[in-house]
């Protein structure tokens, strides 16, 4: 089947990505969110993207204007209905998504396919809660989309082939990778990552080293291209939080539990970059750690 419509709700940082790569490939992109203030902050981050891309040489201004000319935002979500393709990628509580589906299902044209983007929430159920499991997927994309390389599809129990191979082809006309998940807690990438971050945050709760100690030594120490503590701030402590939530009731084993300090931040408001405060500072002009 042929996608050229795509509808995405959620205009956060996953969203404004998704709508920024699909719009780059000639997709005609609708955007909603809830919050207008949401929309306009995706179209500046939109724009200023691609204006970063333009600098790089990686994209030509016409480009750029082109990209920007394929969005269009809108408060409703019903605006949605009549798109090819669905991607959902509102903030990472179930109860959320399933609304968003449930709101969407009676505006939906027989043929759209619908996706969430969600980095733990069982595909199987979500699905359950439409009009059309067999036409539903994981489609999970990472941060910063135009950056990342990656795209994770997850198969829920009733998707069938044709939507899988409608994606793994939208996935290839993007210019990037899909990579094959069961539809487990996390799937591949989070299951491992997420993880990896919370014990971060243990060592930090345990005292077993500062903040900028644990980033530098799995920077230097493990190759890693960023700190998990940083890492964590780019993610949102929120979305942290409620993956390592979903993977400890989800497989109910004790090592998945969420560290109490990553509790107390996501409590305070700090949820990282996208606050201005999580395990750094971002208030000033350079990140300052925060113990
Ligand atoms: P975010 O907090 O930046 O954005 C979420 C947006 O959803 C907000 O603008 C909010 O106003 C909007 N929203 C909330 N309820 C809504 C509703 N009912 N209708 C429409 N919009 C609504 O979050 P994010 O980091 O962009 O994450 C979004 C999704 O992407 C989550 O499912 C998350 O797990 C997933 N994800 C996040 C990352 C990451 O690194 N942050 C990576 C991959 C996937």
């Amino acid at each position: 089947m042929r996608i050229s419509t795509v509808g995405i709700v959620g205009a956060g940082q996953m969203g404004s990505g998704i709508a920024h790569v699909f719009a780059l490939a000639g997709y005609d992109v609708t955007i909603t969110d809830i919050r207008q203030e949401a929309l306009d902050a995706a179209l500046d981050a939109i724009g200023h993207n691609l204006d970063r891309q333009v600098n790089k040489e990686k994209i030509a201004p016409k480009d750029k204007q082109a990209a920007l000319s394929r969005i269009r935002t809108t408060t409703a979500l019903a605006d949605l209905g009549q798109t090819d393709l669905v991607i959902e990628a509102a903030t990472e509580r179930e109860e959320v998504k399933a609304a968003i589906f449930e709101q969407l299902v009676p505006h939906l044209a027989p043929h759209t396919i619908l996706t969430s983007n969600t980095s733990s929430i069982s595909i199987t159920r979500l699905a359950a809660r439409t009009d059309r499991p067999e036409k539903f997927m994981g489609f999970h994309f990472m941060n910063p989309v135009p950056v990342m390389q990656l795209v994770e599809l997850i198969r829920g129990i009733a998707t069938d082939d044709e939507t899988f191979d409608a994606l793994r082809q939208v996935v290839e006309s993007l210019g990037k990778t899909a990579a094959s998940a069961a539809d487990y807690p996390a799937f591949i990438v989070n299951r491992i990552l997420i993880p990896m971050i919370n014990e971060a945050v243990y060592a930090l709760y345990e005292g077993v080293g500062s903040v900028a100690a644990i980033d530098e030594s799995m920077r230097l120490g493990a190759n890693h291209p960023m700190g998990p503590l940083e890492l964590a701030d780019f993610i949102g402590l929120d979305t942290c939080l409620a993956i390592m939530n979903v993977l400890n009731e989800g497989l109910g084993d004790t090592k998945y539990r969420p560290c109490p300090l990553l509790v107390k931040y996501v409590e305070a408001g700090w949820l990282g970059r996208k606050t201005k405060r999580g395990f750094y500072d971002y208030r000033g002009d350079t990140p300052v750690p925060s113990r």
